[in-house]
């Protein structure tokens, strides 16, 4: 499942190729890539067709094209989806679910599924709670860390009212958005919290250091995803190599601890794996 740093990287490549190129025409090769646009897959092409892109755009795991019409484009990877921008005369992949050409003839717009879990609508765009233009679906989306709109203070203080296991939050899209169970394995790690501990026992400056941990793991992971790829092939699976890179909890069972060589355990958290090492992320007390 990609996560943040891997659809930043589909993003930016994407947005190398689209922006400021008009679609021509929109091809829906299976169903279910534009289940979720309720109008159907005729108006779907419809509605793209002879758009202008403006800008490509993200918050947490949600990507989106902004068209020149006060819509939007709202692509969801799923499992398995890649984003591919090739020659107009590629011949087309194996699992091909959706192809747009552009009015300059140049290139293709390949949405690939294997496993067609992931699929585009076409939102308007609305204004979210802090009145930043989001499509429709995203507007229940709070912003990411990684956001320049992202206020690190205000979203510590809200978090630290809660008496809610801190993990349980950090994965919650509707307080801050993006961080998915590996960063938030990390980031408990680097701050030496267990995933249990309620949010209203911690400070509100191991809360901001913890969502700064947070930050920092995806930015490093966007850093060594930004460079493995070409912008002709656009590829986000999550088996791939990004998440082959250092790791300090995830994936860590029975390995020693990189603090304290304690081996470090598995538990089960919201039907998810979770990693920690039991003596620098000790369990609260009463757990
Ligand atoms: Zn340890």
């Amino acid at each position: 499942m990609p996560e943040l740093p891997e659809v930043e990287v589909v993003r930016r490549g994407i947005a190398d190729w689209v922006v400021g190129r008009t679609v021509a025409q929109v091809q829906v090769l299976h169903p279910r890539a534009t289940r979720a646009h309720i109008l159907g897959e005729r108006d779907f092409c419809d509605r793209l067709a002879g758009r202008t892109i403006a800008e490509v755009n993200r918050r947490g795991k949600f990507m989106w094209l902004v068209l020149d019409d006060e819509s939007a484009v709202v692509i969801h990877l799923g499992m398995s989806g890649q984003v591919l921008v090739q020659p107009a005369d590629a011949a087309p992949e194996k699992h091909l679910r959706i192809r747009a050409t552009f009015t300059d003839g140049q290139r293709a717009m390949h949405f690939v599924d294997q496993r067609t879990f992931g699929g585009m609508r076409i939102d308007e765009l609305v204004p979210d709670a802090s009145g930043i233009l989001v499509p429709e679906s995203v507007a229940h989306i709070a912003p990411d860390p990684l956001d320049d709109k992202f206020d690190l203070p205000a979203v510590s203080a809200a978090i630290s009212l809660k008496d809610t296991e801190i993990k349980r939050i950090l994965l919650d899209q509707n307080m801050l958005s993006g961080i998915g169970n590996i960063y938030a394995d990390e980031a408990l790690w680097l701050s030496q919290i267990h995933g249990a501990t309620r949010a209203s026992a911690l400070t509100l400056e191991q809360i901001q250091a913890l969502i700064v941990h947070a930050t920092k793991v995806m930015a490093a992971a966007l850093d060594q995803g930004g460079t493995s790829f070409d912008s002709l092939y656009v590829n986000v699976n999550g088996e791939s190599g990004y998440f082959s890179r250092d790791l300090n909890a995830y994936g860590r069972e029975k390995e020693p601890c990189h603090r304290c060589g304690t081996p470090m355990v598995r538990e089960r958290f919201m039907n998810r794996s979770s990693f920690s090492c039991p003596t620098c992320q000790p369990l609260p007390a009463g757990k």
